[in-house]
């Protein structure tokens, strides 16, 4: 079992976390931005004797030039068996921190604590860990579960608005896989106004959603598909942006997706009609939109049937019946998708 600790006070819950383990050594994790806004903010007796190990910021870092620098920090710092490792950063410090961990000599123990927001709801929690290799996002890594997982709500202050924004996308995904009122909840945030104590409980409430969904299928065997929602469409977005050479935060194109997915729910799973006009509405006020017309569409299902989670080549999506009703698994016709489509233009007043 993970253990996953919420806290206002880092350096405390860090202290906590590291007062019962036995080690030889701590090895810090961070990127150029988090060695400079987030390592400051821990304040921990075990940290500043660890040896730090940056690497550069951003996916472009995610390779294995990064990782084979972070292995030689290892090995030539004396790190071994009984070494911690503690990650501090967005997702590509937990992916790639992670992964470095569980690689050097057979594995070492670590500890993440998430800096970004969706890093904190989803990257740092469940076990995935990796890097990206040869053009393919996440190619190379494995399963490897960070023992303990420190989420302070202290770390987001600094966070650019938009990386908060795409984080929050996955805890919309998480409230809507979990229940009515947990959704509700998230859509009468004000981002302009949001209060630590609020956003620790919604990142605890969250949080659950996917340590539950990992915890029944910790090897994506099936349940786990269920956090695919808003996906499938939202890659498709994400992938047509990026070929009009235009890139837009994938928590956005998540946003996106969850709004034509909340369609299809509606159009094949009877979803109800209000939830998914607010859900279109929230996004198109927070998210903006996402321009397509359709001439677009045969080139955003090409991408749908190339997706990663795509079975026998049909475009798969997870729907819901309704919050927290989910049905994974569905084969989608391209005649819905196109009819969600066009609901999705009309609801965001393209
Ligand atoms: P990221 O780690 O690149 O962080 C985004 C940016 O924010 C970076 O420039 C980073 O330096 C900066 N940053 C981090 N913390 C900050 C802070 N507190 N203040 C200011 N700036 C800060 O990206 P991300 O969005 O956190 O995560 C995306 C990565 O996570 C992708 O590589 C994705 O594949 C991976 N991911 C993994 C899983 C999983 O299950 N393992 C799930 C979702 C995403």
């Amino acid at each position: 079992m993970q253990n996953i600790v919420f806290s206002t006070d880092i350096s405390e819950a860090l202290d906590n976390v590291l007062t019962v383990k036995s080690f030889n050594r701590i090895f810090v994790i961070v990127d150029e931005n988090t060695r400079r806004l987030a390592l400051p903010l821990v304040n921990s007796g075990h940290v500043e004797h660890a040896h730090v190990i940056t690497i550069g910021a951003g996916e472009v870092n995610k390779n294995l030039n990064t990782l084979t620098h972070v292995w030689i920090e290892l090995g030539t710092n004396g790190a071994t068996r009984h070494s911690l490792i503690i990650n501090i950063g967005g997702g590509v410090v937990t992916d790639l921190g992670g992964f470095a961990a569980t690689t050097f000599k057979r594995g070492l123990p670590f500890v993440n604590c998430p800096t970004t927001l969706l890093a904190a709801v989803d990257a740092a929690v469940g076990g995935k860990t990796g890097i990206n290799f040869a053009g393919m996002k996440n190619e190379i890594g494995c399963f490897a579960k960070a023992s303990d997982v420190i989420i302070s709500t202290g770390f987001f202050s600094t966070l650019p608005i938009e990386e908060f924004k795409s984080g929050y996308a996955e805890m919309l995904k998480h409230a809507m896989l979990s229940d009515t009122a947990a959704f509700h909840a998230l859509l009468d945030i004000d981002f302009n106004r949001i209060s630590g104590e609020w956003l620790l409980t919604q990142l605890k409430t969250s949080v659950k959603v996917k340590a539950d969904i990992v915890q029944r299928d910790p090897h994506e065997q099936g349940l786990r598909q269920a956090l695919n929602l808003g996906h499938t469409v939202g890659h498709a977005f994400e992938s047509l942006a990026l070929q009009r050479g235009k890139p837009v935060p994938h928590g956005y194109a998540i946003a996106w997706g969850l709004v034509v997915e909340t369609i299809l729910s509606r159009l094949l799973r009877q979803f109800d009609s209000n939830h998914m006009q607010r859900l279109a509405t929230f996004v198109r006020e927070n998210y903006g939109i996402f321009n397509i017309t359709c001439d677009d569409y045969a080139e955003l299902l090409h991408f749908m049937h190339h997706d990663k989670k795509s079975m026998n080549g049909e475009i798969n999506c997870t729907l819901l019946n309704s919050c927290g009703n989910v049905n994974t698994g569905n084969t989608i016709d391209p005649s819905d998708m196109k009819a969600a489509l066009d609901i999705y233009r009309d609801l965001m007043h393209i």
